[in-house]
C-alpha cells in the first residue's frame, strides 16, 4: 500500500520546502523505500511554462515533456527518481480539465463546483499513475492561508479520510525567528499557522521548524503544546552549509524516524555514506576554477536553477569549488567590457529566449572561440555560437537567428514539422506560446570520433528540450567547412543537436539542456568535462 505524506508550508514563503521534501525522499529512499515526488501549485497558470523566470525560477523540463516547477529538479537531483507529467499540477490545469468535461457533457448537467469537483481532480490527481511505491511525497506550493491554496488543503484533508490515518501523514514546514532585540526565538508564529491548518481541517503531524538558532528543549516542548504534536514531532531545521548537508542534518534530527514511527514501520537505519562524502568533497575542494556565466536572467539564481547544480555536480567530480560569475550578457555589446571575460576559466552562455542581449553572449562566445578559453553553448548558447561562427568563421556577416526577425542568412530558423517517437509534430508561427516549444527527451547520435562521444563514451543518447529554434543544416556544409563540426544529430539526420570545435581546446555547443538531468551522484558527463577543462585552463593563466 502506499503512503502519502502532505507537506504544507507556513509563516513566510522562501522557507526550503522543496529541499525539505527533496530530503526526506532521500531520506526514505535510503531507508530501502521507493518513492515518488509530487508538486501541486495553487496558482492559475496551466503551467509555468510561460511564466517570466524572474517571477517563478526556471522551468523544469521532465522526459515526457512538461514544463514544471523547479522544485521537481530538486526532487529529481536529490532521489535520481526522473519526474513526470503527472508530478505536477496548478489549478489552472485542474481547471481547464474541469471545465472541458463539463463542456462535454461529462457531469450530465450536474452543477460543478470547488467541491466536490475541484478537489476530487485534485485528489485523483494526488492518486493516480502509481505503481508500486512505498511513499508519494506530496508538497503543496504556496504558504498556508493562501485563499488560492484552499481548494488543495480540503484535497489533502479528504484524503485523511479516504485513506486513513495510517496511509496519511501531514509534515507542516515553519518559520521560529530569532528577535535580536528580545534575545529570544519566538515560537507564535508556529502557532498561528497552525492554527490557520486546524481551521481548515488539518492537524499537522510532524513539525519543522527553521531556525537560524537552535531550538531550546523549553521552546519545543512549548510548540508542542500549543501545536497539539508530540514532542519528538517538533524537529528543528537549522541553517546548514550546503544544500547536500540538508538529508543528513535531517536525519540528525530526526526526521524520517518520526515518519517511520507515525507510519508505524520497522525500517533499517539509512545508508548516508554517499550523502556525507558529497559534503566532504564540497567543503574541501583541492581547487578552484571560475566560470561566468553569460546570460540574461542573471539578477535571480532561481532562473538558472539546474545550471548552477550541475555546474556544482562538474566541480564534485573534479574536486573543485566552481566559482560562477553571473553577467548579464547586454554589457558585451561594447567592446571595451570584453576584459571582464579575462581570467577566466569557462564561459557558458546558457538557455534563453529573444534578442536583448544575444549581441553580447555572440561576442562572449567569440571571445571564447579566440582566446581559446573552454566555451559550453546551451540551447540559445549554441544557437548564438553557430551565429558567430557562420559570421566569423564561414565569413557569412549578415548571419542571424529568425527568432530576431528575417535576415540573410538565417543559420538559425524556425523548423516547422518535426518527428518525436513515430508522431509528427507542427508549430507555427506566431501561435500559441504556451507548450508550443520541441519539449521533452529525444534521441541523438554522436558522431564516431568527436569530443562529444568520448565525452558521453557512447554513441547514443537522450536528452531534454525545450526551444523553438534550430540550427539549420542548409549551412552545415558551410560551417564545417569552417571548422566547425555537428557532432550531434537527431537519428534522421535532420536537427542538430550538438556542435563542437575540434581546433579548440573545449568548445561545444548543445541545442538540449543537460543541466536537468545532471545529480550530485551522477554528474553530467558534459558538466564534468566542461569543469576538467576549466581546470586545464587555470593552470595556463
Ligand atoms: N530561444 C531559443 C529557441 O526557442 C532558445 C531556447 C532556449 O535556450 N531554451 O529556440
Amino acid at each position: 500500500m502506499t503512503r502519502f505524506i502532505f507537506i504544507t508550508g507556513g509563516v513566510v514563503s522562501s522557507l526550503g520546502k522543496g529541499l525539505a521534501s527533496a530530503s526526506l525522499g532521500a531520506l526514505l529512499q535510503a531507508r530501502g523505500f521507493k518513492v515518488r515526488l509530487r508538486k501541486l501549485d495553487p496558482y492559475i497558470n496551466v503551467d509555468p511554462g510561460t511564466m517570466s523566470p524572474y517571477q517563478h525560477g526556471e522551468v523544469y523540463v521532465t522526459d515526457d515533456g512538461a514544463e514544471t516547477d523547479l522544485d521537481l529538479g530538486h526532487y529529481e537531483r536529490f532521489t535520481g527518481v526522473a519526474s513526470r507529467q503527472s508530478d505536477n499540477v496548478t489549478t489552472g490545469r485542474i481547471y481547464s480539465d474541469v471545465i472541458a468535461k463539463e463542456r462535454r457533457g461529462d457531469y450530465l448537467g450536474a452543477t460543478i463546483q470547488v467541491i466536490p469537483h475541484i478537489t476530487d481532480a485534485l485528489k485523483s490527481f494526488v492518486t493516480s499513475d502509481i505503481t508500486d511505491e512505498d511513499f508519494v511525497l506530496c508538497e503543496i506550493g504556496g504558504t498556508v492561508g493562501d485563499i488560492e491554496g484552499l481548494p488543495f488543503l480540503e484535497a489533502i484533508r479528504q484524503l485523511r479520510n479516504d485513506l486513513g490515518r495510517d496511509n496519511t501523514m501531514y509534515l507542516h514546514l515553519t518559520l521560529v525567528p530569532y528577535i535580536p532585540t528580545a534575545g529570544e526565538l519566538k515560537t507564535k508564529p508556529t502557532q498561528h499557522s497552525v492554527k490557520e491548518l486546524l481551521s481548515v481541517g488539518i492537524q499537522p503531524d510532524v513539525l519543522l521548524c527553521r531556525s537560524e538558532r537552535e531550538i531550546p528543549v523549553a521552546e519545543r516542548r512549548k510548540i508542542a503544546q500549543f501545536c497539539n504534536v508530540h514532542e519528538d514531532a517538533v524537529i528543528q531545521a537549522l541553517d546548514v552549509p550546503t544544500i547536500y548537508n540538508v538529508p543528513v542534518a535531517y536525519h540528525e534530527e530526526g526526521l524520517d524516524e518520526q515518519v517511520c514511527r507515525h507510519f508505524n514501520i520497522d525500517s533499517k537505519k539509512p545508508d548516508l555514506s554517499a550523502w556525507k562524502n558529497i559534503c566532504e568533497t564540497v567543503t574541501k575542494p583541492e581547487g578552484e576554477v571560475s566560470i561566468a556565466i553569460v546570460g540574461k536572467y542573471t539578477g535571480l539564481r532561481d532562473a538558472y536553477k539546474s545550471l548552477s547544480e550541475a555546474l556544482d555536480h562538474g566541480g564534485i567530480a573534479n574536486k573543485v569549488n566552481v566559482g560562477m560569475h553571473w553577467m548579464d550578457s547586454e554589457i558585451f555589446e561594447t567592446d571595451d567590457a570584453l576584459h571582464h571575460l579575462e581570467g577566466v576559466h569557462g564561459i557558458l552562455v546558457p538557455g534563453g529566449f529573444g534578442e536583448r542581449g544575444s549581441e553580447g553572449k555572440i561576442a562572449a562566445a567569440r571571445f571564447a572561440r579566440e582566446r581559446k578559453i573552454p566555451y559550453f553553448g546551451i540551447c540559445f548558447g549554441m544557437q548564438m555560437a553557430v551565429v558567430e561562427a557562420a559570421r566569423n568563421m564561414a565569413g557569412l556577416h549578415k548571419a542571424g537567428s529568425t527568432e530576431f526577425g528575417p535576415c540573410e542568412h538565417p543559420v538559425v530558423g524556425l523548423m516547422t514539422e518535426w518527428m518525436q517517437g513515430g508522431d509528427l509534430q507542427k508549430r507555427e508561427s506566431g501561435g500559441n506560446m504556451g507548450g508550443t516549444m520541441r519539449l521533452g527527451a529525444y534521441p541523438c547520435v554522436l558522431e564516431k570520433g568527436s569530443r562529444v562521444s568520448e565525452i558521453y563514451a557512447d554513441s547514443k543518447i537522450s536528452e531534454r528540450h525545450r526551444h523553438r529554434y534550430e540550427v539549420n543544416t542548409g549551412y552545415r556544409d558551410q560551417l564545417e567547412a569552417a571548422g566547425m563540426k555537428f557532432s550531434g544529430m537527431s537519428p534522421d539526420g535532420v536537427l542538430p543537436e550538438i556542435v563542437e570545435i575540434p581546433d579548440h581546446p573545449w568548445f561545444v555547443g548543445v541545442q538540449f539542456h543537460p543541466e536537468l538531468k545532471s545529480k550530485p551522484f551522477e554528474p553530467h558527463p558534459l558538466f564534468t568535462s566542461f569543469i576538467a577543462g576549466a581546470v586545464n585552463q587555470s593552470r595556463l593563466v
